[in-house]
């Protein structure tokens, strides 16, 4: 299969050159030239083999074909369960068995399985830059650990991220560094773009870039909304808590290759941006507020370019979607009614789309509905635990990470400071 840009003006690349590029040389993101619908699939299968079947003509014809079933094997070795909440009609699919204990573990690892063998007759390292505020660099972060032939340098801006996430940043080591960048996020990306952007500094250490617009981490998350779909028996009508659109994306194309899955619903934080579209306003991108689900406080999420061409133009992608904003004390509300009346504690961005089910049921809908658990509540504890006044058990993997020491060199929001930095690594 090839893949085209959403902007129309770079040649079509194959899968590999898409994952290798990340974005279009146009600067449009890759999107398959067609769809494909995949075979009909069993209903129990594993989801390492689920995720092999439905990516398979994704892959036909490239070079990393025949790894499919090795890549997803190291991809999908978490479970993502899916399971009934006490509230009649409504499941929860907890994508948060990973290493960093959130959703983008998967299309992290997938990317790094894909990177390795991609790279793997080279005779320089590859250096990954990541820019991130939270979760992405972490899951990047240990997603490559100890790969060969690929290192990871994970910029994050100094004081704005919590101490649990810039301990988890810090804690790699070996081919992974931790850069505390005194600047805000957009410093961080600012940086990277300037690298990635810089010929003289490419020459010298090559780069590429592991951000949440890669082909290599949007396809895999397809599997896990099909292979859950699978077991649910009837299509599944899915609520996805969504910020950049990147696993409603997936959500999306899963559907439309032909695995059960229903009405999906997206629901958002206090930014605005697709609810108010959704609610009939022309598209229109705006800065991100900061809110308590951090992970979703974006403006103008890239994928919507993904959106408009998977229906054919705005107007057709409003007409097949919802999106509901929910604010913070909304969000709190609902993380702290939970934990008082049956016990489930959930992460603000899974808040969200509770919150959103709750609305759902109020407005007479009756259906049942699978809910996307993007993170593990302890991720977010400094949010979480006042509300629910205990503390929440934090899963092995992170707790091991979070034992471990951690280190973060500073850097000067200056792409000079930066390119040394990296020549000298
Ligand atoms: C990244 C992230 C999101 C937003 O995901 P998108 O697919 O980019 O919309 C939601 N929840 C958590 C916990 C995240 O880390």
């Amino acid at each position: 299969m090839r893949f085209v840009s959403t902007r129309g003006a770079a040649a079509p690349a194959s899968l590999s050159a898409a994952i290798a590029a990340g974005l279009a040389p146009d600067g449009g993101l890759y999107v398959p030239e067609a769809l494909p619908r995949v075979a009909p699939l069993p209903r129990d299968g594993h989801l390492a083999t689920t995720a092999a079947r439905m990516l398979a003509p994704f892959f036909e014809g490239d070079a990393l074909a025949p790894d499919l079933d090795a890549i997803c094997a190291e991809a999908f070795a978490a479970p993502a369960p899916r399971r009934a909440l006490p509230v009649e009609g409504a499941h929860l699919l907890e994508l948060f068995h990973g290493p960093t204990a959130a959703f983008k573990d998967f299309g992290a690892r997938f990317l790094a399985a894909c990177l390795v063998r991609l790279h793997r007759h080279a005779d320089r390292p590859l250096t990954i830059l990541v820019a991130t505020s939270g979760d992405t660099g972490a899951a990047v972060g240990a997603a490559f650990h100890g790969l060969p032939g690929i290192r990871v340098a994970i910029l994050y801006p100094d004081r704005r991220v919590s101490p649990r996430q810039a301990h988890q940043l810090g804690s790699f080591g070996d081919n992974v560094r931790a850069l505390r960048v005194e600047g805000s996020f957009d410093d961080c990306q600012r940086l990277v773009k300037g690298a990635l952007a810089d010929p003289a500094l490419q020459a010298d250490v090559p780069l590429s870039s592991a951000n949440s617009i890669s082909l290599g981490r949007l396809l895999p998350q397809m599997a896990y909304f099909g292979h859950a779909a699978l077991q649910a028996g009837e299509p599944m009508h899915t609520l996805v808590p969504t910020g950049n659109l990147g696993n409603a994306m997936a959500c999306l194309w899963a559907r439309a290759i032909g695995l059960p899955i229903g009405e999906v619903v997206f629901a958002c934080n206090a930014n605005e941006t697709l609810p108010a579209f959704f609610a009939g306003q022309p598209y229109r991108a705006r800065g991100a507020v900061h809110t308590v689900a951090n992970a979703m406080d974006v403006g103008a999420p890239s994928n919507v370019e993904r959106l408009f061409h998977l229906f054919g133009g705005e107007d057709a992608a409003r007409a097949n979607g919802r999106a509901y904003g929910v604010d913070d004390a909304q969000i709190r509300d609902t993380i702290r009614r939970h934990a008082a009346s049956d016990g489930d504690v959930f992460c603000p961005h899974t808040a969200t789309a509770i919150h959103v089910f709750e609305r759902l049921r109020l407005d007479g809908d009756r259906r049942a509905w699978t809910i996307a658990a993007t993170a593990h509540p302890a991720k977010f504890d400094s949010v979480v635990e006042p509300l629910i006044g205990r503390t929440v058990e934090v899963p092995p993997s992170l707790a091991a990470m979070l034992a471990r020491p951690a280190v973060a060199e500073p850097l000067e929001a200056d792409s000079q400071a930066f390119s040394t930095w990296l020549r000298r690594w």
